[in-house]
């Protein structure tokens, strides 16, 4: 069983990078519902948003907080199958290296347990499950968890995610299961 974890919004905390960069205070206050693009959240063009990521190179990405449920999220994950991390870079130049400096930082130089790419459906196995944050990427995959965030539709469970996550995985597991007989 291949688990496929997003990175940023699930891992690392993309918003909380991104307000430090802009200085926001609290943007994951007051979340509009249904809004999913963060520069219509700050109310700041996409164009200017994308630069001064851009203009913040690797370090931006490397430098991202983990998420307090991280490690939670990842050891229960490890226990059903192999974690491999999917995430998306975009069109950031820096967001390859410091996706790889965020994740050779936590589990070691040699760790190759992840695949960068803007096309998450080209990597889709049967048996796999995707945990993301994307109701668009969720769609792509037979098998997902719609992780638990304000921009999305199970914002009414981030205050228990990991247990969430859990309680998905298992309800997949069961499901297949009983598709074999
Ligand atoms: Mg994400």
């Amino acid at each position: 069983m291949i688990i496929y974890l997003d990175m940023d919004g699930v891992c690392c905390d993309f918003i909380g990078g991104v307000s430090r960069l802009f200085k926001f205070e609290s943007l994951y206050e007051a979340w509009p519902v249904g809004v999913w693009d963060v520069s219509q959240r700050m109310g700041i063009p996409k164009q200017k948003f994308h630069d001064k990521v851009e203009e913040a190179g690797a370090d931006f990405w490397a430098n991202l907080e983990e998420y307090e449920h991280f490690k939670a999220l990842n050891s229960m994950l490890a226990g059903y199958g192999r974690v491999v991390f999917l995430t998306s870079p975009g069109d950031w130049i820096g967001a390859p290296s410091g996706k790889l400096i965020w994740l050779q930082d936590r589990f070691g130089k040699l760790f190759s347990d992840w695949i960068f790419t803007q096309h998450k459906d080209l990597v889709h196995k049967s048996d796999a499950i995707l945990i993301d944050d994307s109701s668009d990427n969720c769609a792509l995959f037979p098998n997902s968890v719609l992780f638990p965030q304000p921009w999305n539709s199970n914002l009414w469970r981030r205050m228990d995610r990991v247990e969430y996550v859990k309680e998905e995985v298992e309800r997949l597991l069961n499901d297949a299961d009983k598709e074999c007989y």
